[in-house]
């Protein structure tokens, strides 16, 4: 079965996970990841990266929020990447899957003095997002040895891709020192100057709905900063540039498109000086790697129509799939659909809704989609949702985060054999018991015993 497709793998696991239970009465909706398009995703993020500059040192920092999962990162880690964390439960996270502090770096817009001490301590790298962080950062530095590698990030300010909310690089963004204000080019070199232990530039300007070229120029302002900062100093003071994530997804098509090596080509294209090996480097890609490798497998539990409209009513709907359900057009999802035995239907497509459990009239993942007329029992499948799905639950309805399983098949299995594929957990199912208990079980008689 080595040459099968990722689709061919899918098909074979959603058969496989109605057929052994992973996805049944009881759990009604899992999330269900494919190990081996996992570690292909990042075998060719990691070739794009060598071809376009074989003697550079490359730390591939995974953003854990896109997946945050300890046995993904794990996983990742074992293909040799690192972890870009942006809270205490990131890293957190980072640390139980055992990822090294020096292969951990902290971004975040919010780091309280204390997991800013912690850090330092630990000799994670460190991105301040602004002036006051840095003065924080001075503080620290003065009063305890670090091995962090610290930086700064910077906000290259080169505009905005199709989804505001994700535009990292506007004009008035949140994050980083916005380089085009007023002063600000001169400050950072400046700081730079008066801080020889401030070794790093960071920015990130992706992420979905950014063109490539408004990465690579994002990420040529930075370099172009850098070079002028260890030219006024006079040595290469700053040694690693951080270059971000943000490689966006196609979700109309199984096609990987951009690729990795496509935007590798293009940097070394726009900023020929990022691999002549002068610059170690730190990326930080999330979606890129983990989106096209999960799947979210829900049951039908009933069908209906309403004046004309033909519904589906599953158990996949805003708790798994939040930002399709709030923002559809910005993140409209592929549905696929199966059987009862989980087994693709391929009758005339049907108009059709496909609801979610939750109780809004808005929980929709798909709308008017024409797609195999459904029934109760059949099942339906959101792909592309291994990064930012499953893995950002949302606890609308007090709905239990559902399970998560990673999923490979048998060398030599054959096609319709259940048995070929084997399941392991990466997140067992939240009980209720668990749900009642993190919903404040343990304050129960608080508010009557107040007043
Ligand atoms: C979210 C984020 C990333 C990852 O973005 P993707 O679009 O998932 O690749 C990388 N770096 C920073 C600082 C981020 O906030």
């Amino acid at each position: 079965m080595t040459g099968q497709s990722a689709d061919d793998r899918r098909t074979a696991a959603v058969a496989a996970a109605v057929g052994q239970g992973v996805v049944g009465a009881a759990h009604p909706v899992a999330g269900l990841l494919d190990v081996r398009g996992i570690r292909e995703a990042v075998a060719a993020l990691r070739e794009a990266f060598a071809e376009a500059g074989g003697h550079v040192e490359v730390l591939h920092a995974f953003a854990v929020k896109a997946a945050a999962l300890v046995p993904v990162l794990r996983l990742l880690a074992d293909e040799g990447l690192g972890c870009e964390v942006a809270s205490p439960g990131e890293l957190a996270l980072a640390r139980a899957a055992g990822v090294p502090p020096g292969r951990t770096v902290l971004d975040s817009p919010a780091k309280t003095g204390a997991e800013l001490r912690e850090a330092l301590a630990l000799g994670i790298a460190v991105n301040a997002d602004s002036r006051e962080e840095l003065a924080r950062l001075d503080a620290l530095v003065g009063s305890a040895p670090t091995g962090s590698p610290l930086g700064v990030r910077v906000n290259p300010q080169v505009g905005c891709g199709s989804i505001d909310a994700l535009s990292t690089a506007t004009e008035t963004s949140k994050f980083g020192v916005a380089l085009r204000d007023a002063g600000a080019r001169d400050w950072l070199i400046r700081a730079y100057a008066e801080r020889p232990w401030l070794t790093r530039m960071h920015a990130h300007v992706g992420s979905q709905g950014c063109p490539l070229e408004l990465m690579a120029e994002g990420v040529r302002i930075a370099y172009e900063l850098a070079e002028e900062i260890n030219g006024v100093v006079g040595r290469q003071q700053i040694d690693t540039l951080d270059i971000g994530g943000g490689l966006p997804v196609n979700f109309a098509s199984d096609e990987v498109t951009p690729t990795f090596r496509e935007y590798a080509r293009l940097l070394a294209a726009t900023v020929p000086g990022l691999f002549d090996g002068r610059y170690g480097l730190v990326t930080e890609f999330g979606r890129s790697l983990l989106a096209k490798s999960g799947t979210v497998l829900a049951r039908v539990e009933y069908t209906k129509s309403a004046g004309g409209r033909r519904i589906a009513v599953t158990h996949a709907g805003a708790q798994v799939a939040t930002r399709t359900v709030f923002a559809p057009e910005s993140w409209p999802l592929r549905v696929a659909v199966f059987d009862a035995l989980g087994r693709p239907k391929t009758s005339e497509p049907v108009p059709q809704d496909i609801a979610g459990p939750c109780c809004f009239a808005g929980d929709l993942v798909a709308v008017n989609r024409p797609l195999p007329l459904l029934e109760a029992g059949d099942h339906v499948a959101l792909l592309d949702t291994g990064a930012y799905y499953f893995s950002n639950h949302f606890a609308y309805n007090s709905l239990p985060r559902p399970g998560v399983y990673g999923y490979a098949l048998a060398e030599g299995g054959s096609d319709g054999d259940d048995d070929a594929v084997r399941f392991t957990p990466v997140r067992v199912p939240q009980t209720l018991d668990e749900l009642v208990a993190e919903s404040g079980e343990a304050c129960a008689a608080g508010l009557t015993a107040l007043g």
